[in-house]
């Protein structure tokens, strides 16, 4: 068993064979000791980058759908589909994401179903929007769903209709939610493929841990591919609230597991989103994704339980909810990590709560990049108020920073230019940027400290485990995952 030390890169960093480290710096060759063996990196060595919030179950689907992201017409997005829809069988569902009406230059109204029908061949068609809250549904699919003129709308759903009360094509919520679970699922096999292609991906873009936000399929992929020895970085895993009373009924609590593969919180919706015109709003609007007491409840079960709470809240009002429903607990126990997932609006009064009930603000800066036209037609007033993860950490909140992958790119060093001199450069609200410093901080240590994880990894220390994304001027040179290169250039 020999140890090893990575050379060439600043600074250098020793490691055993179990992946801990042994020394950083100047004393890593002699930490190491005689018949180390060394591996030539060149580049900055950043304690390993981390993405608090994706979803691999959904990047893992994208990879046989159309993919509509960036396309700045509704013409293009159609014209995409249509040639997905010719490759595939007269049978089969086109499933597909990543479309944004807000940035059609042709026309940004939400589409019809009429216009899918015209591309895609009577084949049923399922396109989940950018911000996964919504669907655009041919009329194939709108019948198989059974949305119809004579039907009401799902429980906590909405579908959109026009004038004679038919469907119109786009479906919100529950809706939209029903209508993905439509669409069939590839077999076990290829699922698990499509996420041991992610996984690398991953690894790629310099991401040493991700947090994911899924079903129990995806848990089930992922265990199959850890008894493989197929998990490249680490990966903690949250659950739908739908799970919580199977979880609290088996004992799970957060943190079972092991350094490669963790079990950690319940994700639980409070609002919608702010494309989708769900988020909810302390001036009024939205939707209410689960009612303040039962959300107090929920809380009070996890925190009974053991089981961390992921609860995404997007508004003000979302947010100033989820404060107060975790304000009592406190520390309720060793590993309590409370988070907000996005947290894109907070009413400054909110602001200093985050640190003073030890809730973690999980914030993706690239939300910002990719809204700000939109914040500021919707949230006007608002906006000094939206993605102020600099007015957070001067009031002391740990933020944990991911990418909500594939809503946006999960390339951690295209976050950490948001986060910092995208703001200046651009001049929206410049002091609401972060520091480099905080931004990496935000991207390794609040990742770790989010899942529990802060004694094993996040910084380049001795004794924690060797996680290492290696930079240099254009971009990530080598990704080190317990002292194994998981990926160089
Ligand atoms: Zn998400």
């Amino acid at each position: 068993m020999t140890n090893t030390v990575f050379v060439g890169c600043t600074p250098e960093v020793a490691c055993g064979p179990s992946g801990a480290i042994l020394g950083v710096g100047n004393g890593a060759r002699e930490a190491a000791g005689r018949g180390s063996r060394r591996v030539d990196l060149a580049g900055r060595a950043l304690a390993g980058l981390g993405d608090a919030h994706l979803h691999l179950e959904w990047l893992a689907r994208s990879r046989r759908a159309v993919d509509l992201s960036g396309a700045r017409t509704r013409q293009e997005a159609l014209r995409r589909v249509e040639q997905f829809a010719a490759g595939q069988a007269a049978d089969a569902w086109i499933s597909g994401s990543g479309w944004f009406n807000d940035l059609w230059t042709d026309d940004p109204r939400f589409p019809t179903r009429h216009e899918l029908d015209s591309v895609t061949g009577g084949r049923p068609a399922v396109l989940t929007r950018k911000d996964g809250h919504s669907a655009w549904l041919n009329t194939a699919a709108l019948g198989a769903a059974g949305f119809r003129r004579d039907i009401a709308d799902p429980s906590g759903g909405v579908v959109d209709r026009d004038s004679g009360g038919e469907p119109s094509g786009v479906v919100r919520e529950a809706a939209s939610a029903l209508a993905q679970r439509m669409v069939p699922e590839p077999p076990d096999d290829a699922f698990t493929a499509d996420v041991a292609a992610v996984l690398r991906d991953l690894a790629r873009l310099g991401l040493t841990t991700v947090h994911t936000m899924d079903s129990a399929r995806l848990f089930r992929a992922l265990q199959r591919l850890h008894d493989a020895g197929r998990l490249p970085i680490r990966v903690v895993w949250n659950f739908p609230q739908a799970e919580l009373g199977a979880a609290i009924a088996m004992g799970v609590r957060s943190g079972y597991g092991d350094e490669r593969l963790r079990v950690w919180g319940v994700k639980s919706f409070l609002d919608g989103s702010l494309g989708s015109r769900t988020a909810e709003m302390l001036d009024g609007g939205g939707v209410t994704g689960i009612p303040q007491g039962e959300l107090v409840e929920l809380v009070r079960r996890c925190a009974v339980a053991e089981l961390n709470v992921c609860l995404h809240a997007i508004g003000d009002a979302a947010v100033r909810r989820a404060l107060d429903a975790l304000q009592p607990f406190g520390r309720a126990w060793r590993l309590w990590r409370p988070r907000i997932e996005h947290a894109q609006c907070v009413h400054r009064d909110d602001v200093p709560r985050f640190a003073a009930s030890g809730v973690i603000a999980s914030m993706q800066p690239l939300h910002a990049v990719s809204d700000r036209e939109m914040v500021e037609k919707l949230w006007p007033g608002r906006v000094e108020a939206s993605y102020a993860w600099g007015a957070l950490a001067r009031a002391g909140a740990v933020l944990a920073f991911g990418s909500d992958a594939p809503v946006d790119s999960a390339a951690p060093l295209l976050g950490i230019d948001a986060a910092t001199t995208w703001r200046r450069r651009s001049g929206w609200y410049p002091e609401l940027a972060l520091s480099r410093a905080a931004a990496l901080r935000a991207y390794s240590r609040g990742v770790a400290y989010a899942a529990g994880m802060e004694r094993l990894t996040g910084r380049l220390r001795k004794g924690l485990q060797c996680d290492l994304t290696v930079l240099d001027g254009s971009g990530v040179v080598a990704t080190v995952v317990g002292g194994t290169v998981v990926w160089r250039r």
